[in-house]
């Protein structure tokens, strides 16, 4: 810890220390497991801080967890935008409702006046100080604070007091051994739970817009996820793989640590095509898939599949279609789209910035050997007879083991190696 903390501030001396403050999201509902899900919160946000090369220093407390920055030679403004940096860094991890951008101070109310004063100045307008405590053994009450406070910034800068539209919001969170001041309330974090802490999948990746948008949405249900990619190659060129590996290495930021698997998947939807798929090819291709990819889940030890599948967006996404789709295989078929509309998904896509990589144009393997009409009824037996002719079962593993592996990280860039 790196108490005790600057009381009173000087031109050379800030009151206080700027920091990061997250606010935990759902991971602080959970009843006997809390302690450890928030220990691999704080895992997470430890691993994304690093990322920004600085020396960050992380202290847990109720509720909430602070970074700060070592100052080192820095000069105060320096120190501040490092610390913007490790706020702007943290806001990807999922598990954290809110990242404020704070000044901690002493746990005295002589501490938290000189702090209101040094954030607000002349200019802020009229004013209002909205006060809490997490400890409630403080000697002043949240309300008394915030008349002490708001009586000595309005004698500092001649502000008025407006507490019902104020222009500027002075927040002051009394905490166990500290009080954080800051006049923003900071920027949303991406909610949900902890990375890591609902298990491991294997997200079908294609180079489309839906299963960027499905994988982000399963990791931020604390789901790490793996990817794996379908080309069309040796029918098709590289291009798709460029779209995977690129999404695959945006969505990083959000959990760290992502493999990315590609499948040549050209010549097994050519012997598709030659055991007489015709009208279920698009189906059976469908079902390969998600054969390869639990067969790749049992390797990686993962224990659910998740696809972008809308509910009526495409004719593989039908009732009856998703029900023969289920049937290829025993892990859980994560949907988590299924009740999007495209739009909304577009959305979702273009603020996680997969959109335009999305839309770059590729050669879709599913498109390749597509028949005139595709069955938008398929039974399961018709679909289970194509399968039988070629050995489904041991292409799909034969697939799965000879996948090439990727590693589109941030911060290990393109190590590749093979399964
Ligand atoms: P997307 O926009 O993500 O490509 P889509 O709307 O094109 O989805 P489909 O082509 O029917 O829908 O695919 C549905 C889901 O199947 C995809 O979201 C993805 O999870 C999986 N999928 C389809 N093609 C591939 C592929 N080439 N490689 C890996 N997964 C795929
Ligand atoms: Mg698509």
């Amino acid at each position: 810890m790196t108490d005790p903390v600057t009381v009173a501030g000087t031109a050379e001396q800030p009151a206080g220390e700027p920091c990061v403050l997250l606010k935990l999201g759902e991971v602080v509902l959970k009843g006997r497991n809390r302690h450890q899900f928030e220990r691999l919160l704080q895992l997470n946000i430890r691993a994304a801080a690093r990322d920004t090369g600085l020396p960050v220093e992380l202290l847990p407390r109720e509720g909430v967890v602070v970074l700060l920055v070592a100052p080192q030679e820095l000069t105060a403004a320096e120190h501040a935008a490092a610390v913007d940096r490790v706020a702007e860094r943290v806001s990807d991890v999922p598990g954290i409702v809110r990242v404020c951008r704070a000044v901690r101070v002493a746990k005295t109310p002589e501490a938290a006046v000189a702090a209101a004063i040094e954030l607000t100045s002349p200019a802020s307008g009229a004013f209002a100080v909205r006060a809490r405590r997490r400890d409630k053994r403080f000697p002043v009450t949240s309300s008394e604070l915030a008349v002490i406070i708001g009586r000595e910034v309005q004698k500092a800068h001649g502000l008025p007091v407006n507490l019902k539209k104020p222009d500027t919001e002075i927040f002051v969170e009394v905490d166990q051994r500290e009080v954080f001041v800051f006049t923003s309330s900071g920027q949303p974090g991406q909610g949900g739970l902890p990375v890591g802490m609902s298990g491991r999948a294997v997200a079908l990746m294609s180079g489309g817009i839906d299963s960027p948008v499905a994988a982000y949405r399963m990791m931020r249900r604390g789901l790490r996820c793996h990817f794996l990619h379908f080309s069309g190659m040796p029918l098709t060129g590289p291009e798709s793989i460029y779209k995977a590996y690129a999404l695959v290495r945006g969505l990083d930021r959000f959990q760290g640590g992502s493999r990315l698997f590609v499948v040549p998947f050209g010549k097994t939807q050519q012997a598709l095509a030659s055991s007489g798929a015709d009208r279920l090819q698009v189906m059976a291709q469908r079902r390969l898939m998600l054969k390869t990819a639990a067969a790749l889940a049992k390797r990686l030890d993962a224990a659910a599949l998740v696809t972008g599948d809308s509910l009526g967006q495409v004719s593989s996404q039908t009732l009856p279609n998703i029900t023969a789709l289920d049937d290829a295989v025993r892990l859980p078929i994560l949907r988590p789209l299924l009740g999007w509309d495209k739009t909304e998904i577009m959305a979702e896509a273009r603020r996680l910035g997969t959109l335009s990589i999305s839309e770059l144009p590729d050669q879709d393997c599913c498109t390749l050997l597509t028949p005139r009409r595709v069955e938008t009824r398929a039974r399961i037996d018709d679909l289970r007879r194509i399968e039988g002719r070629l050995d489904a079962e041991e292409i799909a593993e034969q697939l799965a083991a000879t996948a090439q592996e990727y590693r589109p990280e941030l911060r290990r860039p393109a190590a590749e190696r093979s399964c």
